[in-house]
This record gives C-alpha cells, structure tokens and sequence, in this order.
C-alpha cells in the first residue's frame, strides 16, 4: 500500500445495494483516498483480475451460480494481492475456510462500519506486503544456501583435483627425477676419468637441479597435504610441540650455535602434527637467515589476547625483512634471496600461513631491517585452551648438520 496514492479497490458483488453501502463507507474515511471499481459478476471479475490492476479485493462470497471462495483460489494463482471475502451475515464455518483457502480476512457486510472496513483494508494489505517481503528475502536465502552448497561441491571437487596431482606430483614427476639422477651420479663416478672440469662443473648443476627439484616437489607435496587433509584437533601442549620441532632440528641447531628459549606456552585444541610443521618452519627461517658470524638467538612467547586468541611471537637475530615484503614471503614460491645466498623453496612461510588459517587464525610479520624479525601468529582459544605457565624451557643444542636447511 503506498501512502502516496490512492488504495485501489475491486470490489466483486452481485448486489448493487451493497456496493453503494460500501462506496459511501469507504468515501467516509478521512485523509484515505479509495479508488473503488466494481463488478458484479463471476466473469466480469475474471477480465479485471487478469489486468492486475487492484490493491485489494473484496469478494462477496455469493455471486451467483459461483461463490466467492472459487474466485478466491482463482486470483490466489495469478494474482498476488490480498483477497477480503464478503458475507452478507456472520458465518464463523465460512470464515475459517475462507482464511484457509488463502483469504487475507473476512467480512460480514452486516456490522460493517467505515472504520472497520478501512482497518481491515489497511492491515490486509500490510499484511501482505510483510508476507511478500519475507518470501522474497527467504527466496534470497534459498539461493544463497543453494550456491553455498554448489561452492562446497566445487571446493571439495577441486580438493580432490589437488589430491589427484599431489599424487601425481609424488610418482610421476619424482620418478624420472630419480632417474636423471641416478644416471647423473653413475656418469660422475663411471666416468669421470673422461670428463674435463667443465663437464664435471655441469654434472655438478646437475645434480644440485635435481636435488633442489626434489625439495620442492617434496614442498609442495606437505603444501598441498596441509591444505586438503582433515585437521586431527585434540589439546596440544605447545611446549611440548616446539621441543619436538626443536628436537628434528637438532643437527641444524648445532650447526647454527642456536639458542632458543620458550617459556609458558599454552595448550590448546589444534592439530599437533599441522603446530610442529609451523613451528619447524619458522625456527628453520630464523635459523637460516641469521646473520653472519652471529648466532642465532631466538625466543617464542604467547600471550592471550582480548579476542580469545593465543598470540604467539617467535622473534630472531637475524637479518631481517623490508618492510614492502611483509606480504610477500607469506606466498608461495616467493623468495627474497638467490638459493646460493640461501637455500629454500619458498613453500616454508605458505605452510605456515595455511597451517595458522586452518585454525581459524592470521600470521604477520615484523622487522627490523639488518637486526631481527618477530613473527606472530594467533590460535583462537577455546574452553580447552589454557595457560601452561609450569613450563619453562630453554633449549641449545649442537648436533652435525641435517639436510632440512640444505634444501
Ligand atoms: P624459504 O625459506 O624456502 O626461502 P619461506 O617461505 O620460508 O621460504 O620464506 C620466504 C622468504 O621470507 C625467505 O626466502 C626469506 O627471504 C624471508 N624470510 C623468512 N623468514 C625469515 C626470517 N626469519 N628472517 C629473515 N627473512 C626471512
């Protein structure tokens, strides 16, 4: 109903009197202006409703050999505005089957006052617009939920897309890998009586290819694990997850005169095989991009944050990062460095960022350019996740190298 302008009414009665009665009662209301049509039969109200062109109907439910509730069904199927059914004296059986066959309301002729028949006009054409509002946002949802789903098909589709070439990835590609490997080395050693040092310099490229194609396939292999398989959650102590990532890391550690510290970290629901992998990943970074002659000297802490999350900060010595690649280095494949300044693939900080929004939280960076890099990253806590405040760690080991660092 627009306010604005006038309400268009179809009246469908067989009895003149009573469009006079309603006519004059609807010319009462003040500040209401009605635009009253009638027609007086079955048929005629055919041809009007079929040019949509009311607000309302008000429907005798006598017409003849017809009655109104036929008329009724009839506009309910091609029309979608309100429907009042008219009696000529209160007919409580009729009323009832005349709201549940989809009336807006009912009327008996008999008590009618302007006031009445204004309301009842009004509040069924309010009613009916709230009624087309909520189909149309429930027409909404249903579509949302319905390219939700598609998306959801799509997403585990592609999944298994992803599956089906980290499977590919590991025989396929790795198999002749192993193979030009393989006959690299037997040249070396069968042959290399006959090969000049150039040629012994290009086998040596060779090999280090190889090599280094290996450590990325075997990247993006954990990569494309980390993201499709399902997160195994149970309550992690992360004191206990770095002393293992610290424990696979031994060789390099020593190598590297490394000193770590950790106090009072958490525990919390997480995948813990998916927590060791980050924090492995972000010690093997601090580690390698130490500076020179310097030690690495490097501490993780946690605290819990106003939003329910655990925010963790692993901060190093090393030589830093620029500002303009905070970004950057958390994309896969993206390396600031040449691998003879140091070696990698560039997968170790996509891991890390996928490992931390699987749980639900954000991995950052910040640096100080020449002197240290402090990376954070939030878990969101949960009714298991607890401070572990009895732990106090501290770690520094010195073991032969491992190949990790090496890739
Ligand atoms: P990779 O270590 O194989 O190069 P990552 O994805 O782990 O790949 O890291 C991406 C880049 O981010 C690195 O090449 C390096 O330039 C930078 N980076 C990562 N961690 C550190 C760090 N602790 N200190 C300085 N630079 C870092």
């Amino acid at each position: 109903m627009a306010n604005d302008r006038s309400i268009k009414v179809l009246l469908v009665e067989d009895d003149e009197d009573d469009y006079i009665l309603i006519r004059d009662l609807l010319g009462e209301v003040p500040e209401q202006q009605f635009q009253l049509d009638w027609v007086a039969t079955f048929e005629t109200a055919l041809t009007a409703i079929h040019q949509h062109n009311h607000d309302i109907y008000l429907v005798d439910y006598r017409l003849g050999e017809r009655d109104g509730l036929e008329l009724l069904k009839l506009i309910n199927q091609q029309n979608d505005s309100p429907v009042i059914i008219l009696s000529g004296q209160g007919d409580r059986a009729l009323d009832i089957t005349a709201l549940s066959s989809g009336a807006a309301d009912y009327l008996d002729k008999s008590y009618l006052h302007s006031s009445v028949l204004e309301h009842y006009i009004r509040a069924s054409i309010e009613r009916n617009q709230a009624i087309k509002a909520l189909r149309e946002s429930e027409k909404k949802y249903r579509e949302l939920f319905k390219r939700e789903n598609q998306l959801r098909r799509e997403l585990s589709r592609s999944n298994a897309e992803l599956q089906d070439f980290a499977h590919i990835a590991s025989h396929d590609l790795q198999e002749p890998l192993r193979a030009i490997s393989g006959y690299t080395k037997l040249l070396k050693t069968e042959y290399s009586s006959e090969f000049d040092s150039t040629a012994h310099e290009y086998m040596d490229f060779v090999i280090d290819g190889t090599h280094r194609m290996r450590g990325l396939i075997e990247d993006l292999l954990t990569y494309s694990r980390v993201g499709t398989s399902e997160l195994i959650l149970g309550t992690v102590d992360c004191n206990k997850v770095v002393e293992e990532a610290i424990t696979n890391l031994q060789t390099s550690i020593e190598e590297a005169r490394a000193d770590i510290i950790y106090r009072d970290l958490p525990c919390l629901t997480a995948d813990r095989t998916q927590l060791v992998q980050l924090f492995q990943n972000l010690l093997v970074n601090a580690i390698k991009f130490r500076r020179q002659n310097i030690s690495p000297q490097i501490s993780i802490h946690a605290e819990s944050t106003e939003d329910k999350s655990w925010l963790f900060k692993v901060v190093d010595n090393g030589i830093g990062i620029k500002t303009e690649y905070y970004d950057r280095i958390f994309k896969i494949f993206k390396r600031l460095h040449t691998h003879r300044e140091f070696s990698g693939t560039g997968v170790g900080l996509a891991l890390c960022r996928k490992i931390v929004e699987r749980h639900g939280g954000k991995i950052w960076v910040e640096s100080e350019l020449g002197n240290s890099s402090t990376f954070f990253f939030t878990i969101p806590n949960n009714s298991t996740n607890q401070n572990n405040p009895t732990n106090q760690s501290r770690s520094s080991f010195f073991f032969p190298s491992i190949d990790f660092l090496e890739r």
